[in-house]
């Protein structure tokens, strides 16, 4: 079994974002600058955001934080947005979900200038990618397509499995796989919650990226010999041994399926890395005015 190291891989390709930055310094232009828009106080937010900047501090990239409390309108949501759109000094814009109930995420993801839609959501970029255009690819699938690459994981003519449809992971993934591209070429299967015996796919399954969000839910009866196991699942999960309170758990059981994989991710330090260099992968791409493209 080769594990899928998200820390190695991420700092080698973040590595090359930060020569590509320094080069457009040294050239005389400014770094790409990424903003990002929080609405609350939610705590797994805030983590994510703060890694972000954290990151873009790392590489070189400038960064602008706007932070508003729960009770803006959608209307003052949408003219924030707005003056990001207007705002000539800032490449890429994301605003971190979830939004207060009030709030349409769509509506306001709509807003993004498409140019400016470093987390690949908007319509445009979503439309794009599937007809194979240069487009802003969700960070997540674009962090995961770099993984394969990067370990030269064969994907052409393989079955794949998405497990999970969501419009930010499961969905383009899903449509990503299938293109006549590498990683890709992939026959590929989309199951979701009312896929009817989820394991007869799965064991067919060359390769299997699960994106359910509930912890260790594929188990090694759900895994043919081999297979490549991609796992994007999130979840805190309560631990009174760890000081935070709790621990981060994948959609995979981890020390059960890595026996049976061929190529395996970790949770955490494995595709949750990947994501931030998509993300900064697509805001380098914006400063230049560029796109991933196969
Ligand atoms: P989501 O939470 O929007 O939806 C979950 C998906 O799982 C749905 O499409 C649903 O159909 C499917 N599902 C639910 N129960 C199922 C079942 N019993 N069988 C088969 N399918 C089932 O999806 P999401 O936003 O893609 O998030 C999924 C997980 O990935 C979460 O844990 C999230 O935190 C995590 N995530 C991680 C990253 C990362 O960078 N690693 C990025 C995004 C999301």
């Amino acid at each position: 079994m080769i594990l899928l190291d998200g820390k190695k891989t991420s700092a080698k390709l973040l590595e090359e974002i930060k020569t590509s930055v320094n080069e457009m310094v040294a050239n005389g232009q400014r770094a790409p600058h990424l903003a990002a828009i929080l609405v609350g106080t939610d705590g797994a937010s805030e983590t994510y955001v703060a890694s972000k900047v954290k990151h873009c501090q790392e590489l070189g990239f400038s960064s602008s934080l706007f932070r508003y409390g729960p009770e803006i309108t959608e209307a003052e949501l949408l003219a924030a947005v707005e003056a990001v759109n207007n705002n000539p000094e800032i490449d890429g814009l994301i605003v971190q979900s979830p939004l207060p109930k009030h709030i349409s995420f769509d509506k306001v993801v709509e807003a993004i200038h498409p140019s400016k839609d470093v987390d690949g959501f908007h319509p445009v970029n979503v439309g794009k990618m599937s007809k194979g255009l240069p487009a802003f690819i969700s960070a997540t699938p674009l962090g995961i397509l770099r993984m394969l690459e990067q370990y030269g994981v064969e994907t052409s003519g393989k079955h794949c499995v998405v497990i999970g449809r969501s419009q930010i992971v499961g969905l383009p993934m899903s449509i990503l796989m299938q293109r006549n591209a590498y990683p890709g070429n992939c026959t590929v299967t989309l199951c979701h919650s009312r896929t009817q015996d989820l394991a007869s796919y799965t064991l067919q399954a060359d390769i299997i990226i699960a994106a359910i969000g509930i912890p260790q839910f594929l188990k090694a009866d759900m895994v043919k010999p081999g297979a490549v196991i991609i796992d994007v699942g999130i979840t805190r999960v309560p631990d009174a041994s760890k000081k935070s309170g709790f621990s981060i758990k994948g959609d995979v059981d981890f020390e059960a399926v890595s026996e049976k994989a061929s190529f395996i991710t970790p949770v955490p330090g494995g595709v949750g890395l990947m994501t931030i260099c998509g993300l900064l992968e697509n805001t380098l791409h914006a400063a230049k005015g560029t796109y991933y493209q196969k």
